[in-house]
Protein backbone atom coordinates (compact mmCIF):
# COMPACT_ATOMS: atom_id res chain seq x y z
CA UNK A 1 0.00 0.00 0.00
CA UNK A 2 1.61 3.59 -0.96
CA UNK A 3 2.21 5.65 2.50
CA UNK A 4 -1.19 7.69 1.63
CA UNK A 5 -3.43 4.56 1.78
CA UNK A 6 -2.18 3.85 4.64
CA UNK A 7 -2.43 7.07 6.42
CA UNK A 8 -5.69 7.28 4.94
CA UNK A 9 -6.88 3.89 6.35
CA UNK A 10 -5.32 4.71 9.87
CA UNK A 11 -6.97 7.96 10.21
CA UNK A 12 -10.43 7.06 9.04
CA UNK A 13 -10.36 4.35 11.86
CA UNK A 14 -9.42 6.67 14.53
CA UNK A 15 -11.50 9.78 13.93
CA UNK A 16 -14.06 8.18 11.73
CA UNK A 17 -13.36 10.88 8.81
CA UNK A 18 -11.60 12.38 6.90
CA UNK A 19 -8.72 14.91 6.87
CA UNK A 20 -6.76 16.78 4.32
CA UNK A 21 -3.38 14.85 3.25
CA UNK A 22 -0.06 16.81 3.69
CA UNK A 23 3.52 16.11 3.16
CA UNK A 24 7.51 18.03 3.46
CA UNK A 25 10.30 16.44 2.12
CA UNK A 26 13.96 15.16 3.40
CA UNK A 27 16.76 16.71 2.23
CA UNK A 28 20.41 16.31 0.56
CA UNK A 29 23.12 18.57 0.16
CA UNK A 30 24.84 18.75 -3.19
CA UNK A 31 27.89 20.87 -1.99
CA UNK A 32 28.75 23.38 0.08
CA UNK A 33 29.75 21.87 3.29
CA UNK A 34 30.92 23.91 6.50
CA UNK A 35 29.76 26.97 4.55
CA UNK A 36 26.86 28.48 6.68
CA UNK A 37 28.66 29.51 9.66
CA UNK A 38 30.92 31.09 7.44
CA UNK A 39 28.69 33.19 5.89
CA UNK A 40 28.77 31.23 2.45
CA UNK A 41 26.14 29.32 0.15
CA UNK A 42 24.82 25.78 0.64
CA UNK A 43 22.72 24.18 -2.20
CA UNK A 44 20.29 21.43 -0.87
CA UNK A 45 17.49 19.76 -3.08
CA UNK A 46 14.15 18.01 -1.28
CA UNK A 47 14.09 14.52 -2.02
CA UNK A 48 11.49 11.83 -2.83
CA UNK A 49 11.46 10.80 0.64
CA UNK A 50 8.67 12.19 2.98
CA UNK A 51 6.77 12.77 6.18
CA UNK A 52 3.04 12.74 4.97
CA UNK A 53 0.16 13.44 7.66
CA UNK A 54 -3.28 14.02 7.44
CA UNK A 55 -5.23 16.33 9.66
CA UNK A 56 -8.22 17.68 10.61
CA UNK A 57 -9.52 20.40 12.61
CA UNK A 58 -11.34 18.52 15.91
CA UNK A 59 -13.05 21.83 17.19
CA UNK A 60 -11.23 21.05 20.55
CA UNK A 61 -8.32 23.10 22.36
CA UNK A 62 -6.89 19.63 22.18
CA UNK A 63 -4.08 18.27 19.62
CA UNK A 64 -4.80 14.20 18.94
CA UNK A 65 -2.24 12.05 16.85
CA UNK A 66 -1.05 8.39 15.79
CA UNK A 67 2.50 8.11 14.89
CA UNK A 68 2.12 4.92 13.10
CA UNK A 69 5.87 4.40 12.42
CA UNK A 70 6.43 4.29 16.39
CA UNK A 71 2.92 3.55 17.02
CA UNK A 72 2.34 5.08 19.39
CA UNK A 73 -0.88 7.91 20.26
CA UNK A 74 -0.11 11.45 21.81
CA UNK A 75 -2.51 13.97 23.11
CA UNK A 76 -1.84 17.72 24.00
CA UNK A 77 -3.34 20.92 24.80
CA UNK A 78 -1.42 23.82 23.11
CA UNK A 79 -0.14 26.20 26.03
CA UNK A 80 3.33 26.27 26.83
CA UNK A 81 3.57 23.67 29.70
CA UNK A 82 1.20 21.03 27.46
CA UNK A 83 4.53 19.97 26.13
CA UNK A 84 4.34 16.04 25.44
CA UNK A 85 7.13 13.50 26.60
CA UNK A 86 7.61 11.69 23.23
CA UNK A 87 9.95 13.10 21.22
CA UNK A 88 8.43 12.71 18.06
CA UNK A 89 5.62 14.52 19.42
CA UNK A 90 7.65 17.64 20.76
CA UNK A 91 8.44 18.12 16.81
CA UNK A 92 4.64 18.67 16.69
CA UNK A 93 3.99 20.71 19.37
CA UNK A 94 7.17 23.17 18.58
CA UNK A 95 5.43 23.78 15.92
CA UNK A 96 2.26 24.47 17.03
CA UNK A 97 4.07 26.75 19.79
CA UNK A 98 6.35 28.54 17.43
CA UNK A 99 3.19 29.40 15.12
CA UNK A 100 1.19 30.53 18.33
CA UNK A 101 4.54 32.14 19.62
CA UNK A 102 4.75 34.59 16.23
CA UNK A 103 0.68 35.43 16.50
CA UNK A 104 -0.59 32.19 14.04
CA UNK A 105 -3.66 30.34 15.23
CA UNK A 106 -3.75 26.82 15.87
CA UNK A 107 -6.36 25.10 17.10
CA UNK A 108 -6.90 21.99 18.21
CA UNK A 109 -6.18 18.96 15.50
CA UNK A 110 -6.43 15.29 14.86
CA UNK A 111 -3.59 14.28 13.21
CA UNK A 112 -2.03 10.64 11.69
CA UNK A 113 1.60 10.67 10.16
CA UNK A 114 4.06 8.49 8.94
CA UNK A 115 7.23 8.75 7.01
CA UNK A 116 9.87 6.99 4.51
CA UNK A 117 12.98 9.74 5.19
CA UNK A 118 15.43 7.29 6.98
CA UNK A 119 15.79 8.84 10.87
CA UNK A 120 19.27 10.45 11.98
CA UNK A 121 21.25 9.29 8.84
CA UNK A 122 21.65 12.58 7.73
CA UNK A 123 18.53 13.00 5.57
CA UNK A 124 17.02 15.46 7.85
CA UNK A 125 13.79 13.03 9.01
CA UNK A 126 13.12 15.91 11.71
CA UNK A 127 13.22 19.42 9.30
CA UNK A 128 10.54 17.30 7.41
CA UNK A 129 8.21 16.46 10.09
CA UNK A 130 8.30 19.94 11.34
CA UNK A 131 7.60 21.30 7.35
CA UNK A 132 4.88 18.93 7.10
CA UNK A 133 2.95 20.02 9.71
CA UNK A 134 3.95 23.82 9.95
CA UNK A 135 2.84 23.95 6.21
CA UNK A 136 -0.71 21.98 7.00
CA UNK A 137 -1.30 24.01 10.46
CA UNK A 138 -0.43 27.29 8.01
CA UNK A 139 -2.99 26.16 5.75
CA UNK A 140 -5.52 25.05 7.85
CA UNK A 141 -5.92 27.54 10.72
CA UNK A 142 -4.21 30.50 8.82
CA UNK A 143 -5.08 30.87 5.42
CA UNK A 144 -1.82 30.42 4.10
CA UNK A 145 -1.15 33.57 5.57
CA UNK A 146 2.67 32.19 6.85
CA UNK A 147 5.65 32.87 4.42
CA UNK A 148 7.73 30.04 3.31
CA UNK A 149 10.48 31.58 5.31
CA UNK A 150 9.04 32.12 7.96
CA UNK A 151 7.72 28.42 7.86
CA UNK A 152 11.30 27.36 8.04
CA UNK A 153 11.74 29.53 11.01
CA UNK A 154 9.15 28.02 13.08
CA UNK A 155 11.33 25.02 12.20
CA UNK A 156 14.74 25.60 12.76
CA UNK A 157 13.03 27.49 15.83
CA UNK A 158 10.86 24.25 17.08
CA UNK A 159 14.48 22.57 16.75
CA UNK A 160 16.98 25.21 19.20
CA UNK A 161 13.49 25.67 22.08
CA UNK A 162 11.70 22.02 22.07
CA UNK A 163 14.23 19.66 20.88
CA UNK A 164 17.97 20.96 21.65
CA UNK A 165 19.10 20.66 18.72
CA UNK A 166 20.87 24.05 17.26
CA UNK A 167 20.93 23.85 13.43
CA UNK A 168 21.01 26.18 11.12
CA UNK A 169 18.32 26.99 8.88
CA UNK A 170 19.37 24.77 5.71
CA UNK A 171 17.20 21.54 6.38
CA UNK A 172 14.29 23.48 7.08
CA UNK A 173 14.42 26.06 3.94
CA UNK A 174 15.00 22.79 1.61
CA UNK A 175 12.09 20.87 2.82
CA UNK A 176 9.48 23.88 2.67
CA UNK A 177 11.37 25.35 -0.78
CA UNK A 178 12.18 21.68 -2.27
CA UNK A 179 10.97 22.16 -6.24
CA UNK A 180 10.94 18.69 -8.66
CA UNK A 181 14.20 18.72 -10.93
CA UNK A 182 15.93 21.81 -8.78
CA UNK A 183 18.44 22.40 -6.76
CA UNK A 184 18.59 25.75 -4.35
CA UNK A 185 21.37 27.86 -3.26
CA UNK A 186 21.11 29.90 -0.72
CA UNK A 187 23.13 32.43 0.41
CA UNK A 188 23.33 31.60 4.13
CA UNK A 189 24.83 35.68 4.43
CA UNK A 190 22.16 37.15 2.80
CA UNK A 191 19.37 34.44 2.84
CA UNK A 192 18.49 35.05 -1.15
CA UNK A 193 18.26 31.49 -2.37
CA UNK A 194 18.04 30.88 -6.46
CA UNK A 195 16.82 27.43 -8.38
CA UNK A 196 18.93 25.77 -10.27
CA UNK A 197 17.81 22.80 -12.96
CA UNK A 198 18.97 19.37 -11.88
CA UNK A 199 17.95 16.60 -14.04
CA UNK A 200 20.98 14.42 -14.33
CA UNK A 201 19.92 12.31 -16.79
CA UNK A 202 21.98 9.07 -17.59
CA UNK A 203 23.01 9.38 -13.78
CA UNK A 204 21.41 8.42 -10.39
CA UNK A 205 22.26 10.08 -6.94
CA UNK A 206 22.33 7.33 -4.58
CA UNK A 207 23.54 7.91 -0.94
CA UNK A 208 25.77 5.44 0.81
CA UNK A 209 25.45 5.21 4.66
CA UNK A 210 28.00 3.95 6.64
CA UNK A 211 25.96 3.74 9.70
CA UNK A 212 29.29 4.47 12.03
CA UNK A 213 29.31 7.87 13.70
CA UNK A 214 32.42 8.67 15.90
CA UNK A 215 32.31 10.95 18.71
CA UNK A 216 34.73 12.66 18.96
CA UNK A 217 36.11 14.09 22.57
CA UNK A 218 37.26 17.43 21.70
CA UNK A 219 34.58 19.34 20.55
CA UNK A 220 35.66 19.20 16.69
CA UNK A 221 33.11 21.32 15.13
CA UNK A 222 34.33 24.31 17.71
CA UNK A 223 37.65 23.88 17.15
CA UNK A 224 37.18 24.61 13.17
CA UNK A 225 34.52 27.24 13.57
CA UNK A 226 36.99 29.28 15.81
CA UNK A 227 40.11 28.51 13.17
CA UNK A 228 37.48 30.02 10.22
CA UNK A 229 37.07 33.08 12.80
CA UNK A 230 40.72 33.42 13.52
CA UNK A 231 41.53 33.44 10.10
CA UNK A 232 38.49 36.10 9.17
CA UNK A 233 39.43 38.80 12.53
CA UNK A 234 43.11 38.42 10.92
CA UNK A 235 41.52 39.31 7.77
CA UNK A 236 39.66 42.33 9.02
CA UNK A 237 36.72 40.93 7.67
CA UNK A 238 33.41 39.46 9.15
CA UNK A 239 33.60 36.07 7.72
CA UNK A 240 35.39 33.78 5.28
CA UNK A 241 32.66 34.48 2.30
CA UNK A 242 34.42 38.15 2.00
CA UNK A 243 38.00 35.86 1.91
CA UNK A 244 39.79 35.17 -1.54
CA UNK A 245 42.66 32.66 -2.00
CA UNK A 246 45.15 35.56 -2.69
CA UNK A 247 44.09 37.28 0.77
CA UNK A 248 44.57 33.98 2.49
CA UNK A 249 48.37 33.72 0.69
CA UNK A 250 49.06 37.04 2.07
CA UNK A 251 48.59 36.20 5.90
CA UNK A 252 49.78 32.58 5.28
CA UNK A 253 52.69 32.86 7.62
CA UNK A 254 51.22 34.88 9.88
CA UNK A 255 48.40 32.10 10.93
CA UNK A 256 48.92 28.37 12.21
CA UNK A 257 49.34 25.77 9.44
CA UNK A 258 46.12 24.07 10.49
CA UNK A 259 43.95 27.44 10.34
CA UNK A 260 45.51 27.72 6.77
CA UNK A 261 44.27 24.33 5.57
CA UNK A 262 40.89 25.24 7.22
CA UNK A 263 40.50 28.40 5.79
CA UNK A 264 41.74 26.80 2.32
CA UNK A 265 38.83 24.65 2.52
CA UNK A 266 35.99 26.85 3.22
CA UNK A 267 37.73 29.21 0.50
CA UNK A 268 37.53 26.76 -2.44
CA UNK A 269 34.30 25.46 -1.14
CA UNK A 270 32.76 28.02 -1.61
CA UNK A 271 34.23 29.00 -5.01
CA UNK A 272 33.32 25.04 -6.05
CA UNK A 273 29.40 25.72 -5.21
CA UNK A 274 29.59 28.45 -7.70
CA UNK A 275 31.29 26.35 -10.52
CA UNK A 276 28.79 23.84 -9.89
CA UNK A 277 25.99 26.30 -10.22
CA UNK A 278 27.22 26.91 -13.48
CA UNK A 279 27.64 23.77 -14.46
CA UNK A 280 24.35 22.50 -13.91
CA UNK A 281 22.90 25.82 -15.94
CA UNK A 282 25.35 24.17 -19.05
CA UNK A 283 24.41 20.53 -17.99
CA UNK A 284 27.80 19.61 -17.38
CA UNK A 285 27.51 16.92 -14.85
CA UNK A 286 31.28 15.84 -15.17
CA UNK A 287 32.28 19.25 -13.72
CA UNK A 288 29.37 18.81 -11.15
CA UNK A 289 31.33 15.68 -10.09
CA UNK A 290 34.63 16.82 -10.09
CA UNK A 291 33.86 18.85 -7.80
CA UNK A 292 32.22 16.72 -5.59
CA UNK A 293 35.41 14.99 -5.22
CA UNK A 294 37.53 18.25 -4.94
CA UNK A 295 35.24 18.39 -1.35
CA UNK A 296 35.83 15.35 -0.68
CA UNK A 297 39.56 15.34 -0.54
CA UNK A 298 39.19 19.06 0.64
CA UNK A 299 37.05 17.84 3.93
CA UNK A 300 39.31 14.76 4.47
CA UNK A 301 43.10 16.11 3.58
CA UNK A 302 42.34 19.96 4.89
CA UNK A 303 39.24 20.44 7.26
CA UNK A 304 39.81 17.15 8.29
CA UNK A 305 36.23 16.21 9.62
CA UNK A 306 36.21 12.93 7.35
CA UNK A 307 36.97 9.27 8.87
CA UNK A 308 37.98 5.96 7.61
CA UNK A 309 35.10 4.66 6.63
CA UNK A 310 33.78 7.56 4.57
CA UNK A 311 37.76 7.76 2.85
CA UNK A 312 37.07 4.13 1.62
CA UNK A 313 33.22 4.60 0.37
CA UNK A 314 34.60 7.15 -1.56
CA UNK A 315 38.07 5.71 -2.87
CA UNK A 316 35.19 2.78 -3.89
CA UNK A 317 33.51 5.39 -5.82
CA UNK A 318 36.35 6.81 -7.48
CA UNK A 319 37.91 3.22 -8.54
CA UNK A 320 34.59 2.40 -10.05
CA UNK A 321 34.40 5.42 -11.81
CA UNK A 322 31.40 7.02 -10.72
CA UNK A 323 31.29 10.81 -11.61
CA UNK A 324 31.33 12.41 -7.90
CA UNK A 325 30.96 11.22 -4.69
CA UNK A 326 31.41 12.90 -1.48
CA UNK A 327 30.68 12.93 2.30
CA UNK A 328 27.45 14.64 3.01
CA UNK A 329 26.95 16.76 6.11
CA UNK A 330 29.21 17.78 9.08
CA UNK A 331 31.65 14.36 9.04
CA UNK A 332 33.00 11.61 11.35
CA UNK A 333 30.65 9.38 10.22
CA UNK A 334 26.80 9.28 8.49
CA UNK A 335 26.83 9.32 4.17
CA UNK A 336 28.41 9.74 0.67
CA UNK A 337 26.66 11.18 -1.60
CA UNK A 338 27.10 9.87 -5.02
CA UNK A 339 26.22 10.58 -8.70
CA UNK A 340 26.56 7.83 -10.70
CA UNK A 341 26.13 6.85 -14.26
CA UNK A 342 23.59 4.71 -14.62
CA UNK A 343 24.88 1.79 -16.25
CA UNK A 344 27.92 1.79 -13.73
CA UNK A 345 25.40 1.71 -10.32
CA UNK A 346 24.58 -2.06 -10.19
CA UNK A 347 28.43 -2.76 -10.05
CA UNK A 348 29.16 0.10 -7.66
CA UNK A 349 26.30 -0.46 -5.48
CA UNK A 350 28.42 -4.49 -5.57
CA UNK A 351 31.39 -3.26 -5.08
CA UNK A 352 31.08 -0.73 -2.24
CA UNK A 353 28.51 -3.21 -0.45
CA UNK A 354 31.29 -6.18 -0.64
CA UNK A 355 34.66 -4.12 0.04
CA UNK A 356 32.82 -1.82 3.15
CA UNK A 357 31.59 -5.30 4.40
CA UNK A 358 34.74 -7.18 4.27
CA UNK A 359 36.70 -4.40 5.84
CA UNK A 360 33.98 -3.36 8.12
CA UNK A 361 31.92 -6.10 9.25
CA UNK A 362 28.48 -4.54 7.80
CA UNK A 363 27.30 -3.25 4.52
CA UNK A 364 26.52 0.39 3.73
CA UNK A 365 22.91 1.25 3.75
CA UNK A 366 21.83 2.56 0.37
CA UNK A 367 19.50 5.32 -0.53
CA UNK A 368 18.46 6.35 -3.75
CA UNK A 369 17.42 9.88 -4.45
CA UNK A 370 15.34 12.13 -6.66
CA UNK A 371 15.17 15.64 -6.50
CA UNK A 372 11.12 16.42 -5.31
CA UNK A 373 8.97 18.80 -4.69
CA UNK A 374 9.11 20.33 -0.78
CA UNK A 375 6.11 21.52 1.19
CA UNK A 376 2.86 20.56 -0.15
CA UNK A 377 -0.81 19.45 0.15
CA UNK A 378 -1.03 16.08 -1.27
CA UNK A 379 -4.07 15.25 -3.93
P1 LIG B 1 17.48 13.42 11.11
O1 LIG B 1 18.91 13.58 10.71
O2 LIG B 1 16.83 12.33 10.34
O3 LIG B 1 16.73 14.71 11.10
P2 LIG B 1 17.00 13.69 13.91
O4 LIG B 1 17.55 12.99 15.08
O5 LIG B 1 17.22 15.15 13.80
O6 LIG B 1 17.53 12.92 12.63
O7 LIG B 1 15.43 13.48 13.86
C1 LIG B 1 14.89 12.22 14.03
C2 LIG B 1 13.67 12.32 14.94
O8 LIG B 1 12.57 12.89 14.21
C3 LIG B 1 13.18 10.97 15.40
O9 LIG B 1 13.84 10.58 16.59
C4 LIG B 1 11.69 11.24 15.64
O10 LIG B 1 11.49 11.85 16.89
C5 LIG B 1 11.36 12.24 14.55
N1 LIG B 1 10.88 11.51 13.35
C6 LIG B 1 11.46 11.49 12.14
N2 LIG B 1 10.76 10.71 11.26
C7 LIG B 1 9.72 10.23 11.96
C8 LIG B 1 8.64 9.35 11.65
N3 LIG B 1 8.53 8.79 10.44
N4 LIG B 1 7.75 9.07 12.62
C9 LIG B 1 7.87 9.62 13.85
N5 LIG B 1 8.86 10.43 14.21
C10 LIG B 1 9.78 10.74 13.29
MG1 LIG C 1 17.31 16.42 12.23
Amino acid sequence: MELKEIIRKEFKQRFGVEGTVYASAGRINLIGEHTDYNGGFVFPGAIDKVIMAELRANGTDKVKIFSIDINEYVEFGLNEEDAPVAQWARYIFGVCREIIKRGGRVEGFDAVFAGNVPLGAGLSSSAALESCFAFALNDMFNNGSIDKFELARIGQSTEHNYCGVNCGIMDQFASVFGKKDHLMRLDCRSMEYEYFPFHPEGHKLVLLDSVVKHELVDSPYNKRRESCERVAKRLGIETLRDATPEMLESIKDDISEEDYRRAKFVIGEKDRVLAVCDALVKGDYETVGRCMYETHNGLSKEYEVSCEELDYLNDIAKECGVTGSRIMGGGFGGCTINLVKDDLYDTFIETAKKRFNEKYGHEPKVYDVIISDGARRVE
